[in-house]
């Protein structure tokens, strides 16, 4: 197994070669799935067997240009020398997802592997080959999370990698936008609160999707400044609006602060300061995060929930939130991902789960929240089968929060 130095030099080395021809080079990072299983349940020796077949058979899959350097436990480098075109490298990922379809054959029993391939490349992506490496292995990280095998890097994937100082910036000067999205009693018909959504242009990329960057503020450690901004950008909003008119706000919060300490305070304090009830707030959770860092976030979460705090549990169907998860988890209401929703009015199987998770729901006190509604015959059917409340383009779009106050103060937002 080489160090990182020594990779770094091999690529070098052969991206100056490339450099002096006018060529073009591939670096592909590949990360072996099942690997380190064999070591665990075999033994460090047939693991490290199962290591040496893994490299021999990644090497016969390639051309003899090609190189291959083992960079970690269950992680390997190539260097594809010589492309034409972005076409090879998607020939090379798939004689490589090919060489790993039977169960690998090293002496221990036979275990199914899976080989999962990023590639960034030369001089597209990157001149050096700590950057190449980089975003190879950021192209391995957007396969896994798009299920598939291989991923070549491509900037928008992963644009707000270069967007830190700028957005921390934008956090700081209240450069980000708040937009409201009604909520609707699917039942009573009528307006029962807003979701609140942040919206970013950027100076330099134009408009961000929140889905780009909030997740990259997840990772790096904008996500505490986002969450305070959030608070209380949404709740100045709120107060706005007379309490009277019992609405609620939902806000969107990332699991990860509610790890840390203060996060319960904040809350507490913008309430206090913007003059908004508990009972007005709705803290939203995605449900993929919940299977990461249940503990850590429970106490927090029940001491919100018993000052009146509503817990919503966001994007259910969408994840692998489990039903013990659900039973122990002090939510308040639960919103059925828009997924399943968009499917529902498509596809029976679909419509019938939705209809089990509204029953299931109501039986353990849980309100119901149906997200994307997009046409008339799909919110009908919600209302059918008792969802309380919906959300979609169909009853309404985020808009500017100053916005939607102005018109829900003068009475213009009606079904
Ligand atoms: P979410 O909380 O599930 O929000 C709903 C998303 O669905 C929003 O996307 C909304 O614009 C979109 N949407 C609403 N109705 C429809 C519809 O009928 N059809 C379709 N196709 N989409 C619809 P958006 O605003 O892009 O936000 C994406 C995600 O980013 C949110 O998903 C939320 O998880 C996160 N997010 C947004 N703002 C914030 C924030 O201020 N803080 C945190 N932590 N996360 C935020
Ligand atoms: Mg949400
Ligand atoms: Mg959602």
């Amino acid at each position: 197994m080489l160090n990182r130095p020594q990779i770094f030099n091999a690529i070098q080395q052969r991206l100056d070669h490339a450099d002096a021809k006018g060529g073009r080079l591939a670096v592909m990072f590949l990360r072996v799935q099942g690997l380190r299983e064999i070591s665990l349940r075999f033994g460090y020796e047939q693991g490290e067997q199962a290591g040496e077949k893994v490299h021999e058979l990644i090497v016969q899959s390639l051309r003899p240009v090609d190189q291959v350097f083992r960079a970690g436990d269950d992680s390997f480098v190539i260097v594809l020398p010589g492309l034409l075109n972005q076409n090879h490298v998607l020939l090379a990922s798939a004689r490589l997802a090919q060489a790993f379809e039977q169960p690998l054959d090293s002496g221990a029993t036979p275990w199914q592997i899976r080989a999962i391939t990023g590639a960034a490349i030369y001089p597209d992506h990157g001149l050096g080959a700590d950057l190449l490496c980089r975003r190879a292995s950021m192209a391995v990280d957007e396969a896994q999370r798009r299920g598939e095998l291989h991923a070549i890097y491509e900037l928008h994937d992963t644009q707000v990698e270069i967007f830190y100082e700028e957005l921390r910036d934008a956090i700081e000067a209240n450069r980000l936008q708040v937009f409201f999205q009604p909520v609707w009693d699917l039942q009573a018909k009528r307006i029962s609160g807003i979701e609140s959504l942040a919206r970013w242009t950027s100076a330099q990329h134009g408009e961000v999707s929140p889905a780009s960057f909030v997740p990259f503020s997840e990772q790096s450690d904008l996500i505490s400044a986002l969450t305070r901004w959030s608070i209380n950008a949404t709740l100045r909003q709120a107060a706005n609006i007379p309490a009277r008119a019992g609405l609620s706000f939902a806000i969107n919060f990332s699991p990860r602060v509610f790890g840390r300490t203060g996060t319960a305070e904040q809350l507490i304090g913008a309430l206090d300061i913007w003059g908004v009830p508990p009972t007005a707030v709705v803290v939203e959770i995605t449900e993929t995060a919940l299977v990461n860092d249940l503990e850590s976030s429970m106490q927090v979460l029940r001491r919100l929930r018993d000052l009146g705090v509503r817990i919503a549990i966001d994007d259910f169907g969408a994840g692998y939130a489990s039903i013990a998860y659900l039973r122990r988890f002090p939510a308040t209401e639960l919103k059925i991902d828009q997924s399943l929703v968009g499917a529902m009015r498509e596809d029976t199987h679909t419509r019938k789960l939705v209809s089990a998770i509204i029953n299931m729901a109501h039986h353990m006190d849980l309100t119901t929240v149906a997200e994307g509604i997009e046409d008339q015959a799909t919110q009908d059917l919600l209302t059918e089968m008792g969802c309380d409340f919906g959300q979609g383009y169909h009853l309404g779009r985020p808009e500017p929060a100053t916005d939607f106050v102005s018109r829900y103060n003068a009475g213009l937002i009606v079904p």
